[in-house]
């Protein structure tokens, strides 16, 4: 139902408790229930909505990463190495980076910076010589001084041209310094990616540099005889490259200019084939949008055996590989974990319902229709396309009526009960009939009948691809997976914005996308969802739409000597009330001594008591410190 084993690449099943497991490479554990950790976390008073980081994936999916290249190396014979340097703008925060360097380690693992901000972050994190740090992004003079000087002291600090002017000034500070300062090139190839995110390659991209201008810089190096310092070519098709054939064109190409550059006594060590390696969010291969049409296997496959089919044609060495993957590497290892606060569904006339002899025309009109519905048990499109003409008739003059005066609130309420009801009924007729036959209005009523889940998160904060480009991302429930759901629903959120909803969700048939199928709750029960593969671009983007800010987050290790078979070692606060205030220049002080004004004047007044007066400011005060996120009340009581 929910594609699990399509998009979670291994990395999550379901257990016999009818909870997530995530699978964890080492062979003495039995992986970590997500449940589990939520409940842990939750006993130590943790809120939600949480982000739960689970490194051993992040681990894992570097392991895997590398497997496929070192395969792929074996497979043709290639005479070279590869390399991964993970782009830092994917997911800055620190706890990741330093992760990935570490298990990264034993592989040579490097880094990607684009902005200086990420280059100051990124430079002392090297501690190793040989540890590539690879610099593309426009670079101011401040940012390539910082670069000149990572390489003075010993670093391994490339930076990758963008534009002409960059070079010259590179050029001009690395001779002032009198450095022998080596350096990469962004070129700017013909093929272009394919996707949401073409326009990064391509002729009109507007990164990177021209052929001619290459040129210029080849005869300028030639002229002082300085042919070392060009170390690196570099392209980057954009990301979520969703056709293998883009990749491989593309690839063919640089290492068409590779070769050429090659034999023309070029001493260039790296071919760098960018970012853009997909994930499958959809679960699909199918051509919606967010599917590839590769596996992580094949890309590998498809670099390496392209780089050395022009290399061997051309007879030039086979360079070091480098690739810069960051969805593709930190997807998975994120889970946010959201409460549902509420189910709302289009309520219905009970079955028994009769008009009374007051009743208005228009009740029992719709009533009439109902009960024809009812005993008519075959009824072919057409009619059933004119009984649900009726009844929206019927409502539309009842909402007229209504705002001429002429129809009591009471009555508005038992019509809007009917119409539901009658809806249903004819939904549930088409349900046998295939999509293409029916009438629009039909095949869209289905949609009007799904009920909305309010659930405790914002679309803004934590799924803004979502919002911006329609990226889809997988949720299920985190509980109760080994009973059937019975209720169709659309995620909400909790801003008052209607964008604020989840559209799109993954599932197989021809209107699954539309909602999500989960359970009938409780309310003093809780009722979770985990949203997957949130790991890429999502947490670190959040928009303070608002002023919901960053949400809880934890991580977890697995570890088989626990007795739940993993560990947390870190909890990091979401934002606080206060925190986000004071971004758009509101302070808790100013703002506690307006209220005080306020509450003391009614004092004055005599409209308050004193002690109520300072219990009401007391409390104020206190919600500063609060979570910005819905706070469930003690007894999970709801209307
Ligand atoms: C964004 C970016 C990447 C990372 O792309 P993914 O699709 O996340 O792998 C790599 N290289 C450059 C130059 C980028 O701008």
């Amino acid at each position: 139902m929910y594609l699990m084993s399509a998009w979670s690449d291994g990395f999550f099943s379901v257990n016999e408790a009818g909870h997530v497991r995530v699978n964890v490479s080492d062979e003495s554990s039995n992986g970590i229930d997500i449940t589990k950790v939520v409940e842990h976390l939750e006993r130590k008073g943790i809120t939600f909505p949480l982000l739960i980081r689970f490194q051993d994936v992040l681990k894992g999916r570097i392991q895997q990463l590398y497997s496929a290249f070192h395969d792929a190396i074996k497979d043709v014979d290639y005479a070279s190495q590869y390399t991964a340097v993970y782009p830092i703008k994917v997911n800055q925060l620190h706890e990741v980076v330093e992760e990935i360097l570490d298990a990264g380690k034993s592989f040579g693992m490097g880094l990607e910076c684009g902005s200086k901000a990420e280059l100051i972050a990124a430079l002392p994190l090297l501690d190793d010589d040989d540890t590539l740090l690879i610099c593309n992004g426009y670079k101011d003079q401040s940012m390539l001084d910082l670069i000149l000087s990572g390489q003075k002291i010993g670093k391994s600090v490339l930076p990758v041209i963008e534009k002409m002017d960059e070079f010259r000034t590179y050029d001009g500070r690395a001779e002032e310094l009198g450095l022998h300062a080596p350096f990469g090139v962004r070129l700017r190839l013909t093929t272009a990616g394919a996707g949401k995110w073409a326009d990064s390659g391509g002729d009109q991209s507007k990164f990177g540099i021209s052929v001619p201008e290459l040129l210029r810089v080849v005869a300028l190096l030639e002229e002082r005889n300085q042919q070392d310092r060009f170390q690196l070519l570099h392209f980057h098709l954009g990301s979520q490259i969703s056709d293998i054939r883009t990749l491989k064109k593309a690839v063919r190409e640089i290492t068409q200019v590779y070769s050429q550059l090659t034999r023309r006594g070029l001493g260039i060590k790296f071919l760098d084939v960018g970012g853009g390696l997909g994930i499958n969010y959809g679960g699909s291969y199918a051509s919606h949008d967010d599917a590839i049409n590769y596996s992580l296997s094949e890309y590998a496959n498809a670099i390496v055996s392209t780089v050395k089919d022009v290399c061997d044609a051309e007879g030039v060495a086979h360079p070091r590989i480098i690739s810069e993957s960051g969805r593709a590497l930190t997807a998975h290892h994120s889970v946010l974990i959201i409460n549902a606060i509420g189910l709302y569904a289009k309520e219905e006339m009970e079955e028994d319902f009769v008009p009374s002899a007051e009743s208005h025309r228009l009740v029992n009109d719709i009533h009439a229709l109902r009960t024809w519905l009812l005993e008519e048990p075959e009824m072919a499109i057409p009619e059933l396309l004119e009984a649900f003409h009726d009844a929206s008739g019927k409502r539309a003059e009842a909402d007229s009526l209504f705002s001429l005066g002429y129809l009591p609130l009471e009555e508005k309420a038992v019509i809007e009960k009917l119409y539901w009801a009658v809806c249903r009924q004819i939904n549930d007729r088409v349900q046998h009939f295939d999509s293409e036959v029916l009438p629009p209005e039909l095949d869209r009523l289905d949609s009007h009948l799904i009920d909305q889940c309010l659930c405790d998160f914002s679309v803004f904060q934590s799924l803004l691809d979502h919002w911006a480009i329609g990226q889809r991302f997988p949720i299920i429930p985190m509980q109760r997976l080994n009973e059937e759901p019975t209720r169709r629903a659309v995620l909400v959120d909790l801003t008052c914005d209607s964008d604020g909803k989840v559209s799109s969700y993954v599932g197989l048939g021809n209107k699954e996308h539309e909602f999500l199928h989960m359970h009938g709750f409780d309310a003093d029960e809780p009722y979770r969802f985990g949203i997957f593969l949130v790991g890429a671009y999502q947490d670190i983007m959040g928009d303070t739409h608002n002023l919901f800010g960053r949400v809880t987050e934890a991580h977890i290790y697995a570890d088989a000597d626990e007795p739940e078979g993993f560990y947390v070692e870190k909890v990091i606060r979401g934002t606080a009330v206060k925190d986000m205030l004071a971004l758009v220049q509101y302070f808790p002080n100013d703002l506690y001594n307006r209220m005080n004004k306020h509450i003391r004047a009614r004092i004055q007044e005599g409209k308050l008591k004193a002690s109520e007066g300072y219990e009401l400011l007391e409390r104020y005060a206190e919600t500063f410190n609060e979570s910005t996120y819905y706070t469930m009340p003690k007894n999970r009581e709801m209307e």
